[in-house]
């Protein structure tokens, strides 16, 4: 079974986004902490209050969502949701959040970004085995794992077809900074990789994948850039999944091993990724802690849990 998703606020027939079933937030987190996606992935931890940017782009990318969804030939069931009520039940609790993504909503059309895209699929999720990956000799016994990606935007430009992810950004400055491919590539280049190789196995011609920047506070800013994807490291992709899929394995094995509160010391930790590019890690507090019994008391206040990986 594969272990539940987490990430952007929203998952849910009526609203659009949420996190992918398997995806690359869930590999990229068991790569870099063991205790980290077992808390969030194997036992079901969520944060209760998750800081302000994410809401925030959880809204802005409901608002990119409706503006394309409008568009698409098969109009996605959650566009019978008033994007207003989506923006409300996205964003319950942070006010500032869903005034700033009204806001946004209506400087978007104003945007018509990339120009002359024709939506395909909006929000589409997109799932195969490793096996159809990688193969089933390199896939080896992970061959019918399943792992999925969900695509912000798949779309044709000047007849081509492109994956576009939405990403909101804070500037250091006043406006968007230039485009950095190597940087680039260091900050979403994992993202990209994977979500590329899953929607290339069901869109042909896929030209290649696009980032949307998108300033979060006003006056609001957009520019689309293409990620160059280096050849060498997308040949490698389905080894990093291959391996990040034998670790969930792993750690889900010692889970069922483990009983009561002892689980969650489950995993090693690895204190050099506490601190990421979006700050502290939402454990920190539970991993400082000694005493299993006060981790719990911390978890109990601050997260909700949901079913665990074979629970559920
Ligand atoms: S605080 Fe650090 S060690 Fe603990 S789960 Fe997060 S990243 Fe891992």
């Amino acid at each position: 079974m594969s272990p539940p998703g987490t990430g952007k606020a929203g998952a849910s027939a009526s609203i659009p986004g949420g996190p992918s079933e398997h995806g690359s937030s869930c590999l990229a987190t068991v790569l870099r902490c063991g205790r980290k996606w077992t808390l969030t992935y194997g036992l079901g931890y969520r944060i209760k209050y998750p800081p302000a940017y994410l809401v925030h782009g959880s809204l802005y990318h409901a608002v990119c969502a409706y503006w394309h969804g409008a568009k698409v030939s098969k109009p996605p069931d959650w566009l019978a949701t008033p994007l207003g009520a989506a923006l409300d039940e996205i964003g319950a609790g942070y006010p500032e959040q869903i005034r700033a993504a009204k806001d946004f909503a209506k400087f978007y059309p104003s945007f018509d970004a990339p120009r002359g895209c024709e939506p395909v699929m909006v929000e589409q999720e997109f799932g195969a085995t490793l096996a159809e990956i990688a193969g089933r000799e390199q896939a080896g016994d992970v061959a019918d794992e399943r792992v999925t990606c969900r695509a912000d935007l798949v779309c044709r430009i000047n007849g081509r077809t492109w994956l576009l992810d939405h990403k909101t950004v804070e500037p250091r400055g006043e406006h968007l900074q230039s485009w950095n491919d190597a940087r680039a590539f260091a900050t979403w280049g994992f993202l990209a990789m994977h979500n590329f190789r899953l929607v290339s196995l069901f869109v042909e011609d896929l030209a290649g994948f696009l980032v949307q920047r998108i300033k979060r506070s006003q006056p609001f800013e957009i520019d689309v850039n293409p990620l160059l994807i280096p050849v060498g490291a997308m040949q490698d992709y389905p080894r990093i999944m291959i391996e990040a899929v034998r670790r969930e394995r792993q750690i889900l094995a010692e889970l069922k091993l483990e009983a009561g509160t002892e689980r969650r010391l489950a995993s090693a930790p690895n204190f050099t990724a506490c601190d990421g590019r979006y700050g502290l890690c939402e454990y920190v507090a539970v991993c400082q802690t000694p005493r299993i019994e006060d981790r719990a008391l911390i978890l109990a206040a601050e997260f909700n849990q949901f079913p665990p990986v074979g629970e559920g």
